[in-house]
């Protein structure tokens, strides 16, 4: 027997999430934000799905977008922190992407390099979160260097990010929004505001040009709405099997240092699932994880490659049984709570040890 541990990615899935969160952009448009192995599904695979609807991608980095164009994928993409130095930027325009200029540097690289060729160029702003962006008194003269410069092709969007769209009723996102609209009053500008929480849950968020990323594979991005509220369908399921059963009396002490313990005669299944393979070690007892589709509680603490489950209370569970340990009955968004983390952190970091198996599309 092959080792029974894969992540089973519903490419379908991915595609549909796409369509909803396009409906929600009215008249606007969605870039589908594919970074980080596109939140740990596949990068090419996850590309070549959205190809046929996604007018843009938007990764982290130019060594993202080189892999996608090594896989022959012309959709333009979107470089989320622009570039760092100036033979990325004329890497950059020879690839087809479209930078970002969130700083002075980026700027002032704009109008002195000689590039192969015009890029298109999304002008950011920091409108409160004080991470990327250019200060809002800076906007119409970057603006308008760059719409005087020979470097740049086509319209710039101007964009801003907010820092608690997973929020909707935190006040900080009017205010970020309210000096947006004022300081692009004047610019004429296509504009871009929203991820998945403002695109889902703040409506004057939505623009000319949304991002959504997390939602795209099915998680919840906003903590008091589970993903099937939102109609989202789970891109992921995580699964493995049962390796090993053993009856335990009372009393008795499970897994390393002993973390886990039992109260009554139990039955522990250990399943081939680790760290090793994506499954956080954070997860405490009582994670939840479904066994032949029942839920059954974690315990002990999580090794490499191996997890411990109380199956007690189930009945005739047996060695080669399914498990899953996101997916189809149980989200990433809650197995994250219990890992003290989020769903992003659980996808984004899977490892290329688990192997991914796609369906649909
Ligand atoms: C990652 C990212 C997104 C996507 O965010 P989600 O919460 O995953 O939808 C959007 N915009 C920027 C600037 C990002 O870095």
């Amino acid at each position: 027997m092959t080792r029974p541990t894969i992540a089973l990615v519903d490419l379908t899935a991915i595609v549909e999430n796409y369509l909803l969160a396009q409906s929600l952009s009215a008249d606007g448009q969605c870039v589908a934000v594919i970074k980080a192995n596109a939140y740990g599904h596949g990068l090419i695979a996850v590309a070549k799905a959205l190809a046929s609807v996604a007018p843009a991608f938007a990764v982290a980095c130019l060594d993202e977008a080189q892999l996608l164009r090594a896989a022959a994928i012309d959709t333009p993409i979107l470089l989320l922190e622009g570039t760092f130095a100036d033979a990325e930027l004329q890497r950059a325009a020879q690839l087809q992407c479209w930078v970002v200029v969130e700083n002075e540097n980026q700027l002032e690289a704009i109008n002195r390099v000689n590039l192969v060729r015009p890029v298109k160029v999304w002008l950011k702003l920091d409108t409160g979160m004080h991470r990327l962006g250019l200060p809002p008194q800076r906007a119409q003269q970057a603006h308008r260097l760059l719409t005087n410069s020979a470097n740049v092709e086509g319209e710039i969007v101007v964009m801003t990010h907010l820092a608690s769209a997973d929020e909707p009723n935190n006040n900080s996102n009017q205010q970020q929004i309210s000096v947006f609209s004022q300081t692009v009053d004047a610019l004429n500008a296509p504009l871009s505001i929203a991820n998945s929480a403002a695109l889902l849950a703040i409506p004057q968020s939505r623009s000319q040009w949304n991002r959504p990323g997390y939602m795209l594979y099915g998680g919840s991005p906003l903590s008091s709405t589970s993903c099937d509220t939102l109609g989202l369908k789970r891109a992921m399921t995580l699964k493995s099997s049962v390796i090993s059963l053993r009856t335990i009396a009372a009393g008795e002490r499970i897994g390393y240092s002993g973390k886990g313990s039992v109260q009554r005669p139990s039955i522990i299944a250990t399943v081939a699932i680790g760290y090793g393979d994506g499954y956080p070690r954070g997860a405490g007892n009582g994670t939840p994880v479904l066994v032949r589709g029942q839920r059954a509680a974690l315990i002990g603490t999580v090794s490499m490659d191996m997890i411990c489950v109380d199956v007690t209370d189930l009945s005739g569970v047996a060695i080669g049984d399914e498990v899953v340990l996101w997916g189809a009955g149980l989200s990433v968004d809650e197995v994250a709570k219990y890992a003290g983390t989020v769903g992003y952190e659980l996808l984004a970091r899977m490892p290329a040890r688990t192997p991914r198996q796609y369906i649909g599309c």
